[in-house]
């Protein structure tokens, strides 16, 4: 099969070495001029069971994640996560995990600074890629198109609609900036050393403060739907007034970037197309994490490639089902989770996370993408909290009905593919989010 790669993304690329290996023609099509100008300088906090079942190495100089602090609005109160030793995330460095990933996909065709502009279509086919080198636009062919571009990815934009591929709105994305400082000489290093802001002054969206060992501070602030240099500023003063650790002197410039935080998009394939990675909004929606899922959803639609050799809509829509069995499903729930946190007041957080209800192995759930149990830990515990907070937990009720709902509906997903049934499921699942 002649597969065309839009765009370098994590999944894109172990797809295409994964494909090109299984004896695929492979091209993929990258904006940045070299590998070295890809990605990120920093590292990332990626679940470590994810290297060992794709046998692939562990870049160089990961270490273990430490622990985080979360603290509740306006730095009220605070409960430590202590997690689980085999469930502790590795910090690797993106570029490095890049370049592993390229190392695999060394074999592959990569037509460095080519922007792929929009996906040639016929009435119910995506035939081919309009690319941009230099200024100059061409057509490529080809009998599938991976498209791995991204949240904003401008290839799934240009599909018909009546692909039935939906659209990713502004307030399901996280936008933000992320920063590093010098940690100010003479100044205690703290104890809580990973903090992890929850409506960060208020504001829907979470902030981070993380003192390293080497002297670095790493600062993170993310807003649901928007983000500014004002947004940013005030956040920053806030985060500086609270970690003495955090100095004035800042190392590089702070990128803006954006993240999906919300379930997998409903429908993933569509006759030679297919789309993977943040362009598929394949990232946990309380955490943002999508390196891992990345790298797995890669696996599944090798894997689909492999047993049919066919690019329709039908034969690629095995991987659609392995994702949602895998993680899809739970990041509808997940995802309940998050936009309910995101609308409750301030001192309902705070309760939230510091009355017990939330306990240590909820947290522990939550850091790993999964949705947390809340199981009240006894009757009496329920009781008390009932009479302290009623509304809060009949609220808090509801929530988990309703994140088990959409994690139900999303798990009736279509096993085969039959183009009425997979409407009417999306349909239902979608609605779960009106
Ligand atoms: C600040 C921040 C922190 C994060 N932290 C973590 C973390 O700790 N752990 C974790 O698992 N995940 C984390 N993520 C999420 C993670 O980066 C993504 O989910 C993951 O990398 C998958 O994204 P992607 O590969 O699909 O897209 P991207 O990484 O955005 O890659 C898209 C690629 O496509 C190229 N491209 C884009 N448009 C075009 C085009 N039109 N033509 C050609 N090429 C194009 C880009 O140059 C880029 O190489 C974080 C994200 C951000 C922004």
């Amino acid at each position: 099969m002649k597969i065309l790669v839009a765009g370098g993304g994590i999944g894109g690329v172990y797809a295409a070495a994964l494909l090109k290996k299984a004896g695929h023609d492979v091209t993929l099509f990258e904006k940045e001029k070299r590998v070295e100008d890809m990605r990120y300088d920093w590292h990332d906090d990626v679940n470590p069971g994810v290297f060992g079942r794709l046998s692939l190495p562990i870049p160089e100089g990961s270490y273990p994640k430490k622990n985080w602090t979360f603290i509740t609005p306006f730095e009220k109160g605070k409960m430590p996560l202590k997690q689980r030793e085999d469930l502790i995330d590795l910090s690797v460095h993106r570029k490095k995990l890049n370049a592993v990933l390229f190392d695999l996909a060394s074999d592959v065709d990569v037509e460095w600074g080519t922007e792929a502009v929009s996906a040639i279509c016929d009435e119910n086919c995506v035939k081919g890629l309009i690319i941009n080198k230099d200024g100059t636009q061409t057509e490529v062919f080809g009998d599938l198109v991976i498209d791995a571009c991204g949240v904003f990815s401008p290839i799934r934009k240009s599909l018909p609609v009546s692909f039935g591929i939906p659209d990713v709105k502004r307030e399901s994305v996280f936008y933000v900036k992320r920063a590093f400082f010098k940690a100010k000489k003479g100044v205690p290093f703290p104890q809580d050393t990973n903090k992890v802001y929850m409506k960060h002054i208020g504001q829907k969206g979470i902030s981070w403060c993380i003192a390293c060992d080497n002297g670095v501070v790493d600062v993170l602030i993310g807003r649901v739907g928007y983000m500014d240099d004002k947004i940013f500023s005030e956040a920053l003063d806030d985060l500086k007034k609270n970690n003495p650790i955090l100095s004035d002197e800042q190392i590089g410039a702070a990128s803006l970037c954006t993240i999906p935080v919300r379930r997998p998009l409903s429908k993933l394939v569509a006759n030679g197309y297919v789309c993977i990675g943040d362009a598929a909004c394949l990232t946990v929606p309380m955490i943002g994490s999508g390196i891992a899922t990345s790298l797995l959803a890669a696996s599944f639609l090798a894997e689909t490639i492999e047993s049919s050799d066919s690019s329709s809509a039908e034969a690629l829509w095995p991987y659609q089902v392995a994702v949602y069995k895998e993680f899809g499903a739970e990041h509808c729930a997940v995802e309940t989770m998050k936009n309910w946190l995101l609308e409750q007041k301030n001192d309902d957080i705070h309760f939230f996370l510091t009355s017990g209800i939330l306990r240590n192995e909820d947290l522990q759930r939550a850091s790993v993408g999964k949705m947390m149990k809340l199981e009240f830990p006894d009757v009496l515990h329920k009781g008390l909290v009932g009479m302290r907070r009623p509304a809060l937990l009949f609220n808090t009720l509801k929530m988990l009905s309703s994140a088990d709902r959409a994690k139900k509906t999303a798990s009736g997903i279509p096993k085969r593919y039959d183009e009425k049934k997979v409407a009417s499921w999306q349909n239902k699942s979608d609605g779960n989010f009106l």
